[in-house]
C-alpha cells in the first residue's frame, strides 16, 4: 500500500495545514487563491511513515513553493539584485514568468544559477522596491521630457526657429539645411540634430543634467 494515499497519512496531512492556519507557510497563499497545498517534511527519519512525525518537522506549502524547496524551479525568495540593461523594445524574456520584457534586471542567488527576469518579478524575488523604483523614476522622466517637448512655452518664429525661455537662456531649435541647431543665447552649437524633437529632447537632457550653461559654451569656444 502507497502510505501517501493511507488514511493516517490523510489525517495528517490536513492537521499539519490546519495548525498552519490552511495557507501556505512560505508564500502565504491559500486554497481559495487558486494552490494546491502539500505537506513537506523540513526532515526525513528513515523507516519511518510520513504521518509519523511530530508536527513541527512538518510543513504545508503551496505545489509551487514545494517544487521550489525541492530545486525544481527557481528559488522565490533570497535573490539578489546584480544589475539591469535596456534592450530598447520588448525583445526579452522573463525568466521567471515568462512575459516580453524590454527593462531586464538580474538577479542572483546562491543556490541557482543567475536569472534575467522582468521590473514585477525582481522586486518578488529581491522583496524589495528596487526595480519598481527605477522604472518609476525612468517614468518620471519620460513623463517631464514629453511635457517639455510639447510645452506651450516654445514659440515658432519666422524660419520655422522655435524658441523657448529657460532660466536667462534663450534657447532655439535653428533649421539648418535638412538639420536642425541649437542656438542658446544667439550663440549656435555645432551640434546637428536630424529633427527638431531630437533637438529639443537634447535641450531636455541638458537642462535636467543642468548643463546646458556648460554645453554651449564648450560648443561654441571650439568655433574658428
Ligand atoms: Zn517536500
Ligand atoms: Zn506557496
Ligand atoms: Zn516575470
Amino acid at each position: 500500500m502507497q502510505p501517501y494515499r493511507s488514511k493516517e497519512w490523510a489525517k495528517f496531512r490536513s492537521e499539519v495545514i490546519r495548525l498552519d492556519g490552511n495557507e501556505c507557510t512560505v508564500c502565504g497563499r491559500a486554497t481559495s487563491d487558486g494552490v494546491v497545498l502539500q505537506v513537506h517534511h523540513k526532515q526525513y527519519f528513515p523507516g519511518r511513515p510520513p504521518w509519523d512525525y511530530p508536527y513541527d518537522a512538518c510543513e504545508t506549502i503551496c505545489r509551487g513553493c514545494h517544487a521550489a524547496a525541492h530545486g525544481l524551479i527557481p528559488p522565490k525568495f533570497g535573490w539578489e539584485h546584480a544589475g539591469w540593461d535596456d534592450l530598447g523594445d520588448l525583445t526579452g524574456t522573463c525568466e521567471c514568468c515568462g512575459t516580453s520584457i524590454r527593462y531586464t534586471f538580474l538577479v542572483q542567488h546562491p543556490d541557482w544559477r543567475p536569472m534575467e527576469v522582468g521590473e514585477i518579478c525582481c522586486d518578488h524575488l529581491t522583496s524589495s522596491q528596487l526595480a519598481s523604483n527605477l522604472m518609476e523614476s525612468k517614468r518620471r522622466y519620460a513623463g517631464r521630457l514629453k511635457r517639455f517637448v510639447s510645452s506651450s512655452r516654445w514659440c515658432v518664429l519666422p524660419g520655422d526657429i522655435h524658441r523657448i525661455t529657460q532660466k536667462r537662456l534663450t534657447v532655439e531649435i535653428v533649421p539648418v539645411g535638412t538639420a536642425f541647431k541649437l542656438r542658446v543665447n544667439t550663440r549656435m552649437g555645432k551640434k546637428v540634430f536630424p529633427s527638431a524633437l531630437d533637438a529639443k529632447a537634447n535641450v531636455f537632457e541638458l537642462i535636467e543634467q543642468g548643463t546646458l550653461h556648460a554645453y554651449i559654451s564648450k560648443q561654441v569656444s571650439h568655433r574658428p
